[in-house]
C-alpha cells in the first residue's frame, strides 16, 4: 500500500483547501489550499475555531444543518459567505464530514472547500 506520507502529501498539496479539526471544530491541521484561499498561515489558525473563516452573516439555520449532520456522523456540504484574513468575502463551497475511528466513534472533523466566487 501507500506510506502515510504519501498521503499527507496527497492533502497538503491537494488543490481544495482542507482542514482537520477536533469534534469543537477547533482546527488541527490545514493545507495548502487552504491558507492560499483563506490568507492565514497554518501557524495562525492552529487552535482557532473554524467560526475564525465566518463572516457573520451567515443564518444560525446553516450552521445548524451543519452541525446537525456532524453529530448524526453524516457529511454536509452546502455554499456559504466566508471572510478572509484580509476582510474580503468570498463564496465557499463547503463539504465536512467526521472522521471516523476503528469503532466508528467521530475523532475528528473533516474540511474541504474551495472558492466559487466567479461560478456565480
Ligand atoms: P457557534 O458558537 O459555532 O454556534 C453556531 C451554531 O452551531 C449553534 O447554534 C450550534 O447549534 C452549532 N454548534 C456550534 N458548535 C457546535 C458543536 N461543537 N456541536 C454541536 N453544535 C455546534 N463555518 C464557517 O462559517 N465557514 C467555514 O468555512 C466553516 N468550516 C467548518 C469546517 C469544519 C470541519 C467544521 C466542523 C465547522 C466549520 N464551520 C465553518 C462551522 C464553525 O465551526 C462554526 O460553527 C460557525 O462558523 C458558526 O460560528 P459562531 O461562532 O457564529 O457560532
Amino acid at each position: 500500500g501507500l506510506s502515510a506520507s504519501v498521503f499527507f502529501q496527497a492533502v497538503e498539496h491537494s488543490p481544495v483547501a482542507i482542514s482537520i479539526t477536533d469534534l469543537h471544530a477547533n482546527i488541527l491541521y490545514s493545507n495548502r489550499a487552504f491558507t492560499k484561499e483563506t490568507g492565514y498561515a497554518a501557524s495562525e489558525v492552529l487552535g482557532r475555531n473554524e467560526s475564525v473563516l465566518s463572516n457573520r452573516n451567515t443564518p444560525r439555520l446553516v450552521y445548524d444543518a451543519l452541525w446537525g449532520r456532524l453529530k448524526q456522523q453524516k457529511p454536509w456540504s452546502g455554499v456559504l459567505v466566508n471572510r478572509r484574513k484580509d476582510g474580503k468575502r468570498y463564496l465557499a463551497e463547503l463539504m465536512v464530514a467526521p472522521v471516523l475511528d476503528d469503532e466508528n466513534k467521530p475523532i475528528h472533523y473533516l474540511g474541504m472547500h474551495r472558492d466559487v466566487t466567479e461560478l456565480y
